[in-house]
């Protein structure tokens, strides 16, 4: 027998697969793990086939050393799916297999964790007997006495009675009267906290009715949906009873979630419902932790799996379910190497396995929505709050007239006045401040003028580090001096947008120096437990205030929140990005789900300099249809995605020249390639050479040629180009190739 192999090193040279023999007597499957000698060294791989025979000269033919398992690590489809991910992102299979193991497997930096157990060997009956014939050890006695049940018993159970009880247990299983071995644990991460199963409560209507949609595409294992349900429509309980249903018919279903930490009700409700055969798989596990729920996964034991955007390579079997929660989110795409959208990896397992597809959100991707329109998905709809609870109502405060009355402070009056109310009455209010790191736009505090690119309709951008003093579109290159008074109405209170969360915590404590406030951004909630931390903290009551940026808009559940704050909605309509629209209309809808979700009814109080604004509008009326017509006909004359495709060959250098040396090279390659092929000039409408907005991260210098392609088989083709352009090694530099990426900064 020959084994083809896929070895462990991603390097251009070793791309494709190795033949090994295999030794007489050593079993070996499809998607095992083996040892192989490479060179003069040893390395790991991949079985990716075998085969009856061989057409290489037996001496050139080395032997598989060993199985690293002795079960295959990773399941058939999934080498398909690695497979045709590396065809498709044009990179080495080696490095698509990866994904399909925690990261630790490989290399062998975490073991499997092992402890000693026994258990009686004799009838129970004749343990009387066999205690007599023990002599004067007390110790041994006594071990027999805890054994009689004839039960199996952890070694470390016996310590509690007996001191050392290793030795005696050895000569007792020596003697033939107990068994004493090794046994796998496994580290079941916050298993120990013990959840109160749950009754399920009576559905509403369009729960019951979106599950009689759904019922028959789930029994046959096919379909596609997207469920649109607002804020409080109790999407959660949909998600349950289908996994319910899935279970039953003997097969495993997944729940991916944007972010494991900000859903901690979600892994709750789960875990109450479902109990041990529930998985959960989250980047602040452990590596022993993690390692320990894929196998559990992997052996068939937990057959609900949860988890964020990497769980989708999880290796369930007879996988017959994937919801996809919150499926506008970007952290559904993955930009490190190699990339991929876990909705797409989704579907592509839906389709292989023969299972349902279920993408939800209060506020679908407008391609998710696009795609729902056209008929590739079944649009369901959960229109109303569960138990006829009100959607919140929603006020949106103008700050231009804030300033002309003197107010500048970062609350309005009638934020103020609501928040003094909430305060008093004991209950709970959210306040979103979302600010973005690394830029920031320039706009006029008396009039709400926004510095705009005359070519992109985006904002322009002021290079906060190292930046030449102007403003800079990032889509086209445009750039132009910094105005001192509004080009509009001339008033000089045209400035950066600065405010943070801090601000807005600071001036909470000077109004309502008694509270507790609690801040939740990238600052705060570092650490294992950080999210946890702060949010039980705001959960118990212990405090009434919470601050946080676009991390507490999601699927939250504080019934006693009846207020929500959106300090500034123009920070996020004003990002720099074709998207910003997008966002601005989710994060809005969203945070202001998190009002009124409880007893009380809610009010959402929406800030901005530019209230007339048909997306301000939009989200305020909490109307997605109206926002979804209104961006996709502005994506459609803007030339955006779904009606193109951007990309960007990306260089990072530590050598400023070498970076900007690599990218100009870089360009000038892309021209003559456009110029032998007359089908990708043709599809391309913008390629252009420049420094991304983040000119450095990480101690780089970065450049950039951008690309905007319309959507055809050419452009594929042409993509394929670009992505063998960014694999080509050269010295100091590296390059990506990225298509769609999630930012372009
Ligand atoms: P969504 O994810 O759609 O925003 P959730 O799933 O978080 O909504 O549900 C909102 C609230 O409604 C939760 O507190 C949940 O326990 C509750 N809920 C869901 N379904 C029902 C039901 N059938 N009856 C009563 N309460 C429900
Ligand atoms: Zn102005
Ligand atoms: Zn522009």
């Amino acid at each position: 027998m020959y084994a083809q192999v896929i070895v462990d090193i991603v390097h251009e040279n070793v791309a494709h697969t190795f033949t090994y023999a295999v030794p007489e007597g050593m079993a070996l499957s499809v998607g095992q793990r083996v040892e192989v000698p490479f060179g003069f060294r040893s390395k790991e791989g991949v079985v990716i086939a075998l085969d009856e025979r061989c057409d290489l000269p037996p001496e050139k033919v080395r032997p598989v050393t060993a199985p690293l398992e002795d079960y295959p690590a990773i399941l058939p489809c999934l080498i398909d799916l690695a497979r045709q991910m590396a065809e498709e992102s044009h990179c080495p299979l080696a490095e698509t297999l990866r994904l399909m193991l925690p990261a630790e497997m490989r290399g062998g930096r975490v073991q499997v964790k092992q402890q000693p157990v026994c258990r009686l060997a004799i009838p129970t009956g004749q343990v009387e007997e066999a205690m007599g014939q023990l002599g004067r050890s007390q110790k041994k006695r006594m071990l027999l006495q805890l054994l009689r049940d004839g039960e199996k018993h952890p070694v470390g159970e016996m310590r509690l009675v007996v001191r050392e009880p290793l030795e005696p247990l050895r000569q007792l299983a020596e003697a033939g009267l107990i068994r004493l071995w090794q046994e796998e644990v496994l580290r079941q991460p916050g298993g120990s906290d013990p959840v109160e199963p749950v009754e399920d409560p009576p559905l509403t209507p369009s729960q019951r009715e979106v599950l009689e949609v759904m019922a028959p595409s789930l029994q046959r294992g096919e379909g596609r949906f997207l469920l649109h349900g607002v804020t409080g429509s109790g999407k959660t309980e949909v998600f349950i009873r289908l996994v319910r249903s899935t279970l039953e018919m003997g097969r495993s279903a997944m729940i991916l979630v944007p972010e494991i930490a900000l859903t901690p009700q979600m892994v709750r409700w789960f875990r109450a419902r479902f109990g041990a055969v529930a998985a959960v798989i989250h980047s602040r596990l452990s590596a022993g932790e993690r390692f320990d729920e894929w196998r559990r996964i992997r052996r068939g034991d937990a057959r609900v799996v949860i988890g964020a955007r990497s769980a989708v390579f999880a290796p369930a079997e007879r996988l017959g379910l994937i919801v996809v929660d919150e499926e506008h989110e970007t952290t559904y795409l993955s930009d490190r190497h190699p990339r991929y959208d876990a909705r797409d990896v989704a579907a592509w397992r839906c389709e292989r396995e023969g299972a349902t597809l279920l993408l939800a959100s209060a506020t679908p991707s407008i391609l998710s929505f696009a795609r729902a329109r056209r008929g590739d998905y079944t649009l369901l709809e959960m229109p109303h709050r569960v138990l006829n609870r009100p959607l919140p109502e929603v006020e949106v405060v103008d700050m231009r007239r804030e300033l002309e009355q003197g107010n500048r402070s970062v609350f309005s009056g009638a934020l103020m006045a609501r928040l003094r109310d909430c305060v008093a009455q004991g209950q709970q209010a959210m306040l979103l401040m979302n600010r973005r790191g690394y830029h920031s736009f320039v706009s006029c505090r008396s009039c709400g003028h926004v510095m705009k690119c005359p070519n992109c309709d985006v904002a322009l951008t002021y290079h906060l580090a190292g930046g030449d003093g102007k403003l800079h579109c990032h889509y086209c290159g445009h750039a132009e001096p910094t105005p001192e008074t509004c080009p509009k109405c001339a008033s000089r209170y045209i400035r950066f947008f600065g405010a943070g969360t801090q601000k807005v915590e600071e001036e909470l404590k000077k109004l309502f120096p008694g509270e507790t406030v609690v801040r939740m951004d990238n600052d705060t909630t570092s650490g294992k437990d950080g999210h946890a931390r702060l949010l039980d903290q705001f959960r118990s009551g212990q405090a009434r205030l919470l601050v946080g940026t676009q991390m507490i808009a999601k699927g939250l559940d504080f019934p006693r929140v009846t207020l929500v704050g959106v300090v500034a909605a123009d920070m996020t309509l004003n990002l720099p990005d074709y998207r910003a629209r997008e966002r601005t209309f989710q994060l809005l809808t969203q945070v202001a789900g998190r009002a009124g979700r409880g007893e009380l009814p809610g009010h959402v109080v929406i800030q901005t300099y530019k209230p007339e604004d048909e997306t301000i509008l939009a989200a305020a009326a909490q109307d997605y249809r109206s926002f979804f017509e209104q961006e996709f006909a502005r994506r459609r004359s803007g030339l955006y995605p779904p009606f193109t495709v951007l990309a960007r060959l990306l260089v990072e250098s530590d050598s400023p020249l070498a970076a900007q040396q690599h990218a100009r090279a870089l360009h000038e390659r892309c021209q003559a390639l456009l110029a032998a092929h007359p089908a990708w000039k043709k599809r391309t409408l913008m390629m252009r050479l420049d420094q991304p907005s983040v000119a450095m991260l990480r101690g780089k210098t970065r450049w950039h040629v951008m690309f905007k392609l319309l959507v055809h088989p050419e452009t594929e083709a042409f993509a394929a180009a670009l992505s063998e352009l960014a694999r080509e090694a050269a010295p100091r530099v590296e390059t990506w190739f990225e298509y769609n990426p999630t930012t372009m900064m």
